[in-house]
Parts: C-alpha cells; sequence; structure tokens
C-alpha cells in the first residue's frame, strides 16, 4: 500500500480522498491555491504544498506545479478527485511518467471514453445499449447529413465528440434547421474543445438519467455497484441524488449492470468509473462514461457498504478486488443533497464569509463538506460546498430524515439552494419517484411564474 498519497483537488472532495487515506493510514498532501490556504482540510493533511494563485488555471490545472509538489514531498501516488484534472488524459500519463502512481485509469481509456463517437463505439461493441444514431462523426457531405437524420427520424442531437459539461449540444427539430445546425455546433466545438467533429443521436424527449457504478481491478475483475438516479437537474447540472432508482424492474439493471462490467474487462479499464444512460420507455441508453469518482458517490456507498475511494486507492495500488459480483448486495435507500452557495431563486453565486454552519445529524444522516463558521467561501470555483446524505430502511425512510435533515440545518453569511432542496423533499412528484431529465426545470419555471403573477 502507498504510504503517501498527493490530493490534486480541493473542497469537500479533497476532505473526503483525504478521510479515506487517513482511516487506511496513509499520509496525505494537500495542495492548494492561495485562495485555500487557511483551509481547514490543507492544516489537517500532513503536509500542504502552494501550488499558484486562485485561478484555476495557475494552480489546480498547473500540471507541472503538482508533480513538482508530489516530488518535493515523495508522495507515491496522485488522486485527481472530480473536475480539474480528474480526466484530462495527458495528466494522467505525465503523472505515471514521472514515476507516480494515478489513481484512475490508463491514460488510454480516458481518452477513449473522453471522445464521445470512440467512447460510443467501444460500447456498441461491448453489446453495451447506445442511443440510435449516426454511426460516428458526422460526415462533410450535407446530402448524407439530411440522410442519416431522416433515417434517424427527428428531433435530433447534434453533439460535438469532446463536449462536456453540457455544452456543445443542440437539438433539431425539423429538416429546415439541420445543416445550419450543425455547422453552428461544429463551429462551437472547434473554438470550446479544440476539435469540430460531431456525431448526431435520436433526441429523447422525456428521459430519466440512470447511471451504473462499477470498480474494477487490474486483473479483470470488474464490478458494478448498482445504479443510481439522477434526474433531477438543472441545466444539465444535477443537484439531488438517489440510490436505487425508484420503479426500474431490478433484472434490467442486473443485465444492463452485468454488460458494463463486460465492457469493463474488454477495454482493460482500472478504477472507479460510470456509466451514464438515459432511460425511456423501458430501455436504456448509454451516453457518456465518467472516467472519475463523482459527486453522488456517497448514495452508492450507502446501499452497498463499499468505500469507493478507498477502493479506488486499492486497485490503484494493484491490489485485487476483494469482492466478487455475488457479494454486492443493495440495501436500502440514499439520497443526496448538494448544498450549493447560491440563490435559491435566481442561482447567482454567493460566496463570503459562512458565519453560522448548522449541519444536521442523527441516525442515517452523512454530510460531506469542507465548510464550517467563520470559512469563506471563494467566488473562484464551484459553487458546491458539500452533501447531505441521508440513508434510510426504505425510500420513504430515507425521505422523511432528509426532511429533518433540511429543516435542521441553517447556514448564515452567504445563500444556499437549502430552500429549494426543502421544497423538493414536500414535492408530491419527487415523492412518487421516476420523475424525468425535465422535471425540476418546469417546476422551477411554474414556481417563477407564479411569482411573477
Ligand atoms: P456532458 O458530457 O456535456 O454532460 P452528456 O452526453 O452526458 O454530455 O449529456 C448531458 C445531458 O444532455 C444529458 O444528461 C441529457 O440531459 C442531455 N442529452 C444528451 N444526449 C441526449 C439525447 N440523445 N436525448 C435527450 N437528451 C440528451
Amino acid at each position: 500500500m502507498f504510504g503517501k498519497i498527493l490530493i490534486a483537488n480541493r473542497g469537500e472532495i479533497a476532505l473526503r480522498i483525504q478521510r479515506a487515506c487517513r482511516e487506511m493510514g496513509i499520509k496525505t498532501v494537500a495542495v492548494h491555491s492561495t485562495a485555500d490556504a487557511d483551509a481547514k482540510y490543507v492544516r489537517l493533511a500532513d503536509e500542504s504544498v502552494c501550488i499558484g494563485p486562485a485561478q484555476p488555471g495557475l494552480s489546480y490545472l498547473n500540471i507541472p506545479a503538482i508533480i513538482s509538489a508530489a516530488e518535493v514531498t515523495d508522495a507515491e501516488a496522485i488522486h485527481p478527485g472530480y473536475g480539474f484534472l480528474s480526466e484530462n488524459a495527458d495528466f494522467a500519463e505525465r503523472v505515471e511518467r514521472s514515476g507516480f502512481a494515478f489513481i484512475g485509469p490508463r491514460a488510454e481509456s480516458i481518452r477513449l471514453m473522453g471522445d464521445k463517437v470512440s467512447a460510443k463505439q467501444a460500447m456498441r461493441d461491448a453489446g453495451v445499449p447506445c442511443v440510435p444514431g449516426s454511426d460516428g462523426a458526422l460526415p462533410e457531405d450535407p446530402q448524407e447529413i439530411l440522410r442519416i437524420a431522416r433515417q434517424i427520424g427527428y428531433p435530433v442531437i447534434i453533439k460535438a465528440a469532446g463536449g462536456g459539461g453540457g455544452r456543445g449540444m443542440r437539438v433539431v427539430r425539423t429538416e429546415a434547421a439541420l445543416l445550419t445546425s450543425v455547422s453552428t455546433t461544429r463551429e462551437e466545438a472547434r473554438v470550446a474543445f479544440g476539435n469540430p467533429t460531431v456525431y448526431m443521436e435520436k433526441f429523447l424527449e422525456n428521459p430519466r438519467h440512470i447511471e451504473i457504478q462499477v470498480l474494477s481491478d487490474n486483473f479483470q475483475n470488474a464490478v458494478y455497484l448498482g445504479e443510481r438516479d439522477c434526474s433531477m437537474q438543472r441545466r444539465n447540472q444535477k443537484i439531488l441524488e438517489e440510490a436505487p432508482a425508484p420503479g426500474i424492474p431490478r433484472r434490467l439493471i442486473e443485465r444492463l449492470g452485468n454488460r458494463c462490467a463486460e465492457a469493463c474487462r474488454r477495454i482493460g479499464y482500472r478504477g472507479a468509473g460510470t456509466f451514464e444512460f438515459l432511460f425511456e420507455n423501458g430501455e436504456f441508453y448509454f451516453i457518456e462514461m465518467n472516467t472519475r469518482v463523482q459527486v453522488e458517490h456517497p448514495v452508492t456507498e450507502m446501499v452497498t457498504g463499499i468505500d469507493i475511494v478507498a477502493e479506488q486507492i486499492r486497485i490503484a495500488a494493484g491490489e485485487r478486488l476483494r469482492f466478487k459480483q455475488r457479494d454486492i448486495e443493495l440495501k436500502g435507500h440514499a439520497i443526496e443533497c448538494r448544498i450549493n452557495a447560491e440563490d435559491p431563486f435566481t442561482f447567482v453565486p454567493s460566496p463570503g464569509k459562512v458565519t453560522a454552519w448548522h449541519l444536521p445529524g442523527g441516525p442515517g444522516i452523512r454530510i460531506d463538506s469542507h465548510v464550517y463558521a467563520g470559512y469563506t467561501v471563494p467566488p473562484y470555483y464551484d459553487s458546491m460546498i458539500g452533501k447531505i446524505i441521508a440513508y434510510g430502511d426504505t425510500r420513504e425512510q430515507a425521505i422523511a430524515r432528509m426532511r429533518v435533515a433540511l429543516s435542521e440545518t441553517a447556514v448564515e453569511g452567504i445563500r444556499t439552494n437549502t430552500k429549494l432542496h426543502r421544497e423538493l423533499l414536500a414535492d408530491e412528484r419527487f415523492f412518487q419517484g421516476g420523475t424525468s431529465i425535465h422535471y425540476l426545470e418546469e417546476k422551477l419555471r411554474e414556481r417563477s411564474n407564479r411569482t411573477r403573477n
């Protein structure tokens, strides 16, 4: 096992990784920007290195600074967390070439899955169901593009092969709009991702977002840890997630999960990963794979009892998975609410000093956050400052516990979206379960109409 790990991230996930390391008796190195110098998790680390100023490009995305921090502290491995450099294949490669272990997949896998066209091809070859669409990149020939769209049937969605974070996508509902939309998306993709390749998919009108968590070691052992329902989204950003997904027959999940595990074996995947699907009319459609730990991993940890971050570390250290698929049992239900430093109505970020921080507790409640009273939320980074996770024997119990937890939550000094979560937890349709990825936005539209009238 590693003696020392450098954590190349910040905020709640830096603390989450640090906790796993400390529990495993591994020393930690926190790297931080000048804006995060006083954070408590930085002080709790065995060592800390300032890697640059607040702007992410000069610190958390600064590859040479991170690698030299690992060199001067004699770290053996680097955990990238999520966001920042976590899905940067060049970073993974440079980490390994500099003699450190990268706690994540091989650079090749990151590259394969980072390009949505090659990812989809690999998944189709592995028997994972995909959204019907162009077989690969769209050609230049306009007649050919029109023909492909006619064959798929409108509406279609044009997506950038290098896209991410909900950017680089355009829905097309009529043939008249197709060619212009393809050129616009190509141009945007060239500018934003340095790759003009686009592809076409059938646009699904009312899907749910369901994802499968996998773990895979270096010895062809791959398992899936059930699914998560992440349909509660605003502008393609998840805000509440749960496991398991309400109302989906177990045999469908099992069939899909086994396909994902098989895909991991086929591509020689290593570490933790997530296969994301849209689910509509009883069918799953692969959209992309995330080759890193995800924000919402705790709900899976709660229902499986498996520490995903600890498993990432063990796999990177060359250990074999200690369990087989048949050993994985899903028990109970878990819900996660992401707490964002933002206005609950306008969604404008609300950084600043937290003057009061009362977070809930009690049976089945887990808090993943680096924040405390007196902490200042810097304005330079993502507005997510923590997560409340509620676990119960049943979905009803998890909801009841989350409602109590949210009622105990009191944050002062900055605004948070806690109020929005309280509304969601009181929502009848949410209570029934199975809402689509558009539900939250529809609800928000209704809410703003109501306040306007
Ligand atoms: P990103 O990498 O930018 O997150 P994804 O491919 O994961 O891109 O898609 C993000 C979101 O866009 C999905 O969660 C879904 O809401 C929507 N989306 C993507 N593809 C389709 C599709 N074929 N039909 C309907 N919605 C889609």
